[in-house]
This record gives structure tokens, C-alpha cells and sequence, in this order.
């Protein structure tokens, strides 16, 4: 199927409910919009109610279904299928994510591209789960432990980046043979549906992946849901506390994934030009529209003019424009409500005494949605913009001279997400990474990620991990079975 948004037509999207895509009789739907050409491309369902109907089916599909009494090696074998039939249509995933987002083709093609090698290291875990066998004081036991997948999954996602961040989640939950009811976010629906439709090309039986499309009604019916077992969410705070909310009264466990504030901390040996390069892939790569922005920096103060000269100089000569070119290095904040935030907050840090170096405004060639890359300095750790997430292109940098120092100011944040720490000196860089109180540390390098990396944050950027064995385990629940092996007679007040 070839989509474009070139005329004027909208393309019109069902949910994927077991196994299919159920037109939606008359419900309400929605329109997304391309915030490059600012045009409504896509229809799709916001209907609450069929949230019933996915969980039936994913409950269906986990307890009764072939998914239920699957081998483990063949359940491997549709992820690296699926896989496959991903790796195959990625040029036009990325088209789609692009057209959705605004984000570059260059980052889109790059994570689409990647989403096999994902599944690929998850399908090599399903056969690796197992329990064992425990040693007990009696030899009259045979005690042992068994992993069990937890049951359904409601799965919520943002649209920064939406089928890399969907898999994150989708392969350790397919490892742990759990069943899912998946929401993309309302901005960026279409992906998902269409991996779902993959996902049935591959051959995973149906209620395995359901996609239920919509907003914040949508997503508050998944998480208020009386038969979900488990809710992984990655998001902002705010939608995260309701989540959080609705999950407490079904006592629902939660993965959450938040947002950060994520400090770069930059010593004074460093090659300027690798730093320079980190500080951009931090805080502009992907319009600073990623939850690991490094959006503070602190700098060596006997290196901070010669490093913001150079950051402020690629600042101003990056090149944005349309995201579909692959020339193209920032695209536009991917709605308008995203841009007139990242605005205001600029106007903020102005109004607390910040200094705008560059940027700070829409670019006045360009217009619409695109922020110019914005570096901002004569802050602290009490102004505004250090402290909330901007989720923009937006750079606030401050200096320091000694590392107990730059420590603690690193840590003084409600967020714990990642940071970022640029060094020669070998003893230094592990200080720092067991001092800072984040998720992630990257030393001499900033937004690397892997499926074999567990990612989560602490503090307000929330609890519980994609990607890694530990992000299976989290899917997992372990169940202890005694076995009585003698045929003794026990005495029933006794505990043993
Ligand atoms: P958001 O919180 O607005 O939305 C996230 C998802 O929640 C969307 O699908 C949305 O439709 C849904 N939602 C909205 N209201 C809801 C409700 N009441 N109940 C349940 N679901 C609801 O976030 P966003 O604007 O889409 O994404 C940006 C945020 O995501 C940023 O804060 C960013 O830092 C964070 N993020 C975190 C990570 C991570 O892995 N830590 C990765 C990417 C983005």
C-alpha cells in the first residue's frame, strides 16, 4: 500500500482486533496530520469501546488460543518472522513515521531498519526462560520454581518515536508469551496498525497483538481495565500520574517510562569537536524531541567559551527543512502545541534573566512548526528551563570547576533519566557514572541504545525497564511448586 499525502486525501485506518481490522460501525474517529506540510493525512478510530473487545481478544489468545500451548521455539520463530516482514516494509514505515512525526527520514529509515534486530535478540530468549529447582532443608521436598508469563499486556506509547519504542516493549512481552493491547499515540496511529497487520502476515495466531487507535479516552479504558495484568506506558509525567492512578485501583503493576532532564557534563580534556558532536546528537538530533535530551549542560569553565562558540556555530548552520529529504538535519516540532511550548518556555528563562544565544524563535524562512536550534546560557539550576523537560531544541548550559561540584549539581534534578559524561581521565569517568543517579551514563558518547541494554530511568523519570533480559523478566511471574516426596504423616500445627 503506497500513502501519500501529496493531495488532498485522507487515508482512512480500522482498529486491529484478533487478528483483523474491524471497521469501526459509525464510532468516533480522529484525523493525523503531517506537521511538515501541516495537512491531515490519516482517519482513524478514538473510540473507547473497543477497548473491551481487544482485551477479550488478547485474554482469549493467552489462555485458550495456540499462543497459549505454543512452544517456545516457534513463538521465536514468528518474532524473527516478523522481524523479517518489518526489515522488508521499512522504507515505508520510516515514510509514514516521518509524514507523522516530522522527525528525519535519516533517524526514522535508521530505527525501522533496526526494529529486526530487536526481535531477533527477544526470539533468542523465549527458549532461555525457565525456572529451577531449589535446594530444601527437608529432603522429604522437591521444591521448584517455574516462570510464568503475567497475562495480558496493555501497552502505551508516545509518538516521538513509535514503532522503535513499541518493540522495546513488544519483543520482551512476546518472549514471556504474553498477549497485548497496544495504543500508539493519537498523533501517530498508522505504524502500529500496520505492524499488527504483519504480525498476522507472520502468522502469530489471532488476539496475540491488538492495536485499539484513539486519545487519552482510549488510553485511560486501557488502564482502568479490570482484565489487564500488567500496563507498560512510556510518556510524559502528567499522563503517567493518571495512569499510575487508574493502575492503583485494579492494583495493575505498571512499567513506566518517562521523561528527563539530562545532564551532559563536560570536563576540561576533551577534543572539542567530539564534545561539540555529542552536545548536537543530544539535544538537536530529533528536534531535542527524546526523552533523553541531554538538555543541561555543564561545562568546564576553563573550556565553556571555546565549546558554546562551537556548539552556537553548528547551531546556526544546521539544516532544516523538509524531514523527508535525507539532506535535511532538524525537522520541525512535531505540532504546534509542541512548538508554542517550547517557545514559551524560552520566554520564561528570558523573563528568570537567561541569555539566548541563538534560536528562540521559529525560523523565519521556514516557518510553522520549526523551532531554530536554541542555546541558552546566564542560567542555574533554579531557573525554569533547567529544571523542567522541554522536549525541544532547546540547550541550557551552564559551567563548573570542580567534580563534587558538577556531582551534585547533575543530581539536583526530579528527573534521573541519563546523562552524558565527556572525559579522558579513565578513573574520573567511573566516579562520575557510580556517583550520577540516572538510568543511564554514556562516557564519551550520548544516545546510544540496545536491545540488549536494559533503559529506564529513576525519580521522576519512572521505574521498570525496556529492552534487556531484564525487560523479559518483567513480563514474567515466578510461581513455586512443593512436591511432598515422602508420604509421612505432618503434623498439621507445624509450619515445614
Ligand atoms: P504523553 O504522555 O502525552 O502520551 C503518551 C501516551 O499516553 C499517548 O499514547 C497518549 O495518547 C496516551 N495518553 C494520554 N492520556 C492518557 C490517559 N489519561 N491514560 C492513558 N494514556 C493516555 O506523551 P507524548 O507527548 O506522546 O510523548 C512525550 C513524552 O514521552 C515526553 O515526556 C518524553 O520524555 C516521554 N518519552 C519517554 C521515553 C522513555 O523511554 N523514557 C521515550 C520517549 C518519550
Amino acid at each position: 500500500m503506497t500513502m501519500t499525502d501529496s493531495n488532498d486525501s485522507v487515508e482512512s485506518f480500522d482498529n486491529f482486533i484478533n487478528g483483523a481490522f474491524v471497521p469501526s460501525d459509525g464510532g468516533p474517529r480522529m484525523q493525523t496530520s503531517n506537521p511538515f506540510s501541516g495537512r491531515a493525512w490519516a482517519e482513524v478510530p478514538d473510540d473507547p469501546s473497543a477497548v473491551d473487545d481487544a482485551v477479550s481478544a488478547a485474554r482469549a489468545a493467552f489462555e485458550t488460543g495456540p499462543w497459549a500451548t505454543m512452544p517456545a521455539t516457534e513463538r521465536s520463530r514468528l518474532m524473527r518472522k516478523l522481524g523479517e516482514l518489518l526489515a522488508r516494509d521499512a522504507a515505508e514505515l520510516a515514510e509514514i513515521e516521518t509524514r507523522d512525526n516530522g522527525k528525519i527520514i535519516r533517524e526514522t529509515s535508521a530505527q525501522t531498519a533496526a526494529l529486526k534486530s530487536y526481535l531477533d535478540f527477544f526470539a533468542g530468549v523465549t527458549d532461555k526462560i525457565h525456572g529451577e529447582q531449589l535446594p530444601n532443608p527437608s529432603p522429604d521436598f522437591l521444591v521448584y520454581t517455574e516462570k510464568v508469563p503475567v497475562g495480558v499486556v496493555g501497552v502505551i506509547v508516545p509518538w516521538n518515536s513509535p514503532l522503535m519504542l513499541l518493540t522495546w516493549k513488544l519483543g520482551p512481552l512476546l518472549a514471556a508469551g504474553c498477549t497485548a493491547v497496544i495504543k500508539p499515540s493519537d498523533t501517530t496511529p498508522v505504524t502500529s496498525l500496520l505492524l499488527a497487520q504483519r504480525a498476522a502476515e507472520a502468522g502469530f495466531p489471532p488476539g496475540v497483538i491488538n492495536v485499539v487507535t484513539g486519545g487519552a479516552g482510549v488510553g485511560a479504558a486501557i488502564t482502568a481495565h479490570p482484565d489487564i495484568d500488567k500496563i507498560t506506558f512510556t510518556g510524559g509525567g502528567a499522563t503517567a500520574r493518571h495512569v499510575a492512578r487508574a493502575a492503583a485501583d485494579n492494583l495493575t503493576p505498571t512499567v513506566l517510562e518517562l521523561g528527563g532532564k539530562s545532564p551532559q557534563i563536560i570536563f576540561d580534556d576533551v577534543d572539542p569537536d567530539a564534545v561539540t558532536n555529542g552536545l548536537l546528537s543530544g539535544i538537536f538530533a530529533a528536534s531535542g524531541q527524546t526523552c533523553v535530551a541531554g538538555s543541561r549542560a555543564y561545562i568546564h569553565a576553563d573550556v565553556a567559551d571555546d565549546v558554546i562558540a562551537r556548539v552556537v556555530a553548528r547551531a546556526e548552520t544546521l539544516v532544516l527543512g523538509d524531514p523527508s529529504d535525507p539532506a535535511t538535519e532538524m525537522g520541525p516540532a512535531a505540532s504546534e502545541a509542541q512548538r508554542d511550548r517550547i517557545l514559551e518556555m524560552v520566554e520564561t528563562a528570558r523573563s528568570e534573566g537567561a541569555t539566548i544565544l541563538t534560536g528562540g524563535v521559529v525560523d523565519p524562512e521556514l516557518g510553522g512548526c520549526f523551532v531554530r536550534p536554541t542555546v541558552i546560557v546566564d542560567v542555574d539550576n533554579d531557573t525554569t528551563i533547567v529544571r523542567e523537560e522541554v522536549f525541544g531544541p532547546v540547550l541550557a548550559v551552564m559551567t563548573f570547576r570542580d567534580e563534587a561540584e558538577v556531582i551534585d549539581l547533575a543530581n539536583d534534578s526530579d528527573f534521573g533519566l541519563a546523562a552524558g559524561v565527556w572525559t579522558n581521565d579513565i578513573r574520573r569517568a567511573h566516579r562520575l557514572s557510580r556517583a550520577l543517579n540516572v538510568g543511564t551514563v554514556w562516557i564519551n558518547a550520548y544516545r546510544s541504545v540496545s536491545y540488549n541494554a536494559p533503559f529506564g530511568g529513576v525519580k521522576q523519570s519512572g521505574h521498570g525497564k525496556d529492552n534487556g533480559i531484564e525487560a523479559v523478566d518483567g513480563f514474567l511471574n515466578t510461581k513455586v511448586t512443593w512436591v511432598e516426596l515422602s508420604g509421612k504423616t505432618r503434623d498439621p500445627f507445624v509450619i515445614g
